[in-house]
């Protein structure tokens, strides 16, 4: 299994590692039965790197099941999306107990907004947590998660971080202007989230292949099934990349979906209304899009109907729209699929 260097962290990775948002059974899992197999086989086939979160739902906890026998296999990265000092030790402390475990091989701050930076890298703030439990022995290493690459940029340049994680695929190619180098020069680990962004894109050999392009360690990727740990696994020893024509291939053939789409990562949940919002945005809402009721399908139909029984129960809240990192317009995309499914017997 191709194995690589994670930057100054010096810890030799494999090339694909497992993403933890499907290994919760409220984010894409099937249940626990399924992650369990999973992570299993997984760590069988020498995968020895796994990526979770405490925002991730019982994701930790799954993970953790698995531990309490393999830790020794797997090399634990989860993160804290909390931003003062207090909120971080409270989180770590869950996260040990919940993956089982006595340290943290990386602790990363989650997905931070470039509004946030002053109160997390301040006094007080998230940071100094970060720091306290790396003398403490309770993590290794420091790592910052982010879908605004201006944002890692500034904070890779502090010294501070061991490692970065952003989203990279052939629409989302912000990083290749200064992020992927500037953590070579610093000797920083990258980790690549959303390779398939979000799973919207099925050709997982072309995905990678764009990807051995550029000097970027970790590919993650998460995966519901045995079935679909076996398809990513079958691409993983592959070294060559994108011929120039293929590149231009893929982009052109990507260029008709834009930028404003679900990429399924259910930043949004949960919602205080239960509502399942990456399946009407990620799923249905591409199918119906700008179509009349009596143009669908039958099935399209059918699924709709039941759907939006779901999304009557939307008050409008707004708290979806502020978690979601790519600023979708979920709101008026439920209040189009309302109008379309209007017509519904
Ligand atoms: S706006 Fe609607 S869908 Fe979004 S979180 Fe609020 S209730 Fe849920
Ligand atoms: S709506 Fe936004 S936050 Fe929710 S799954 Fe889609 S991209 Fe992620």
């Amino acid at each position: 299994m191709r194995k690589v260097r994670l930057g100054r962290t010096n810890l030799e990775v494999t090339r694909w590692a497992l993403g933890g948002i499907p290994l919760s059974t409220m984010m894409g899992g099937k249940d626990e039965e399924t992650i369990n197999q999973v992570l299993n086989a997984a760590l069988d086939y020498g995968i020895n790197f796994v990526d979770t979160s405490r925002v991730y739902m019982d994701s930790e906890t799954n993970i953790g099941e698995v531990m309490k026998t393999r830790r020794k296999e797997c090399i634990i990265a989860t993160k804290s999306h909390s931003r003062d000092y207090d909120g971080v030790m409270t989180d770590l402390e869950e996260s040990l107990k919940e993956l089982q475990t006595d340290k943290i091989d990386i602790y990363q701050v989650h997905e931070l907004y470039p509004e946030e930076i002053s109160t997390v890298m301040g006094k007080g703030g998230a940071l100094e947590a970060f720091k306290k439990a790396k003398d403490q022995g309770m993590i290794d290493f420091i790592g910052l998660t982010s879908h605004h690459v201006s944002v890692m940029v500034e904070q890779m340049k502090t010294g501070e971080f061991d490692t970065v994680m952003f989203p990279f695929n052939v629409i989302e190619r912000e990083p290749e202007k200064e992020l992927i180098s500037l953590a070579r020069s610093k000797d920083i680990g990258t980790l690549v989230m959303k390779p398939l962004a979000g799973g919207v894109f099925t050709n997982i050999e072309k995905c990678f292949k764009f990807l051995n392009g550029y000097p970027v360690d970790i590919i993650l990727n998460g995966v519901a099934n045995l079935d679909e740990l076996k398809e990513n696994l079958k691409y993983v020893e592959n070294t060559e990349a994108l011929t120039s024509e293929e590149l231009k291939e893929f982009e052109e053939e990507v260029a008709p979906l834009g930028k404003d789409f679900c990429r399924r990562c259910s930043y949004c949940l949960p919602c205080p209304n239960d509502i399942l919002i990456p399946i009407m945005i990620n799923i249905l809402y591409p199918q119906v899009k700008g179509r009349n009721y009596e143009d669908l399908t039958d099935k399209q139909k059918k699924m709709g109907k039941s759907l939006m029984l779901w999304w009557q129960a939307c008050e409008e809240c707004g708290q979806c729209e502020e978690k979601c990192p790519y600023n979708l317009p979920i709101i008026k995309r439920k209040n189009e699929m309302l109008e379309i499914f209007s017509k519904a017997e």
